[in-house]
């Protein structure tokens, strides 16, 4: 029965045919690396440490409800442990987020640009993406969102700070947000960057999602913590949606590495979030640096600036590529540029001086 089928391979699902392609940030082959978000800073001694002694239990599977920092994040956010999802980056969380409350055709909301993923898990389960502009200053326009929120939505994702823009929300509209959506809409507030946010305006997700059982809010070990390679995060969500989250988890997905790291890092959060404070005041350095070149440049509350191009997106990024540091061209819409090291920085300066 070789060729009882139709065609020369297996039938795959339609819904794949209308998945973007995801582009990661590119790794030049010499020079600096500013594409990716990454934190610039190699891991902290105990933290290498720390996985280095959990390889050594590679022939076990992990723990997989990690309980033990399951356990320290529900202390260090005073929220119930049931209420904690540990995830394989918060990326394996968008997945299983769309797989908790979205079926084929659901409708999905959120700003445009924000973060790549939304369209291709939107597209990957079949829904319908619903992408509201962001506004002139770069900001989510949370009015039009709640607008564009009909009968068949199913899932609402917020990005604060947004990447690739930087902007932050305010804790008071985002609040006033939230509270125009249906409740039998799950509103995904992906605060991945959060660590990054000075601002003391801004919403935090954990202190939003108390009240309302339709927030979920998204944290991750892979940028503020410098975690990125070894794919943990976490959710924080009332008990019926963190529940969802640890049935639709890849089995053992969290490594025991990645939980003994993030363990370790938690221990070392003070040092670790001096390196922050590093990357803040770059980001600070850099911008004012941009504006005094010209350049307009949003206020950004994460660890990247965005650089709205139009058709200059690509010729930018080639320039700095020649000049040897990796940038993020989105499109024809503008460039996102990490804040790394310091001489990465100055190397991106001066070639942002150069292409005035
Ligand atoms: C980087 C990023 C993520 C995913 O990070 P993980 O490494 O999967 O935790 C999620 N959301 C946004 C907005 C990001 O920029």
């Amino acid at each position: 029965m070789a060729h009882a089928g139709k065609g020369s391979s297996p039938r795959l699902r339609t819904a794949l045919d209308a998945v973007p392609v995801y582009v990661p940030g590119k790794a030049p082959a010499s020079g600096w690396k500013l594409s990716s978000n990454e934190n610039p800073y190699p891991p902290l001694a105990g933290v290498l440490e720390a996985v280095t002694l959990a390889a050594g239990h590679m022939h076990r599977y992990p723990d997989p409800h990690g309980t033990e920092l399951t356990d320290r994040l529900a202390e260090q956010l005073t929220v119930p442990a049931a209420h904690v999802a540990l995830g394989t980056g918060s990326s394996g969380l968008l997945q299983q987020l769309m797989q908790t409350a979205v079926d084929p055709g659901d409708e999905v909301v959120y700003a445009w640009r924000s973060f790549e993923s939304y369209p291709i898990v939107t597209r990957l389960f079949g829904a319908t993406p619903v992408e509201v502009p962001l506004t002139g200053d770069e900001t989510q326009d949370l009015d039009a969102m709640a607008q564009a929120i009909t009968d068949r939505t199913r899932l609402v994702f917020v990005c604060t700070p947004n990447n690739p823009t930087g902007r932050a929300l305010r804790r008071d509209e985002l609040a006033r947000f939230l509270d125009r959506v249906p409740v039998d809409v799950l509103i995904v507030l992906d605060e991945v960057y959060v660590e990054f946010n000075t601002d003391p305006h801004c919403a935090d997700g954990v202190e939003l999602y108390r009240n309302r059982p339709n927030v979920v809010v998204l944290r991750t070990f892979s940028k503020a913590y410098g975690l990125a390679g070894l794919r943990i995060g976490y959710a924080v969500a009332h008990a019926p949606v963190a529940e969802a989250l640890r049935k639709t988890a890849v089995p053992f997905g969290v490594s025991t590495a990645a939980q003994c790291a993030a363990l370790a890092s938690l221990d070392r959060q003070a040092e670790l979030m001096e390196r922050v404070a590093d990357l803040v005041s770059e980001r600070v350095r850099v911008r004012e640096a941009l504006l005094r070149q010209g350049w307009t440049v949003p206020e950004s509350q994460a660890n990247f600036l965005w650089l709205r191009l139009g058709e200059q997106t690509t010729a930018f990024a080639e320039h700095c590529r020649e000049a040897g540091v990796m940038v993020r061209p989105y499109g024809q819409d503008g460039v996102r540029i990490t804040i790394g090291e310091p001489q990465a920085n100055d190397v991106l300066v001066a070639a942002a001086a150069r292409y005035r």
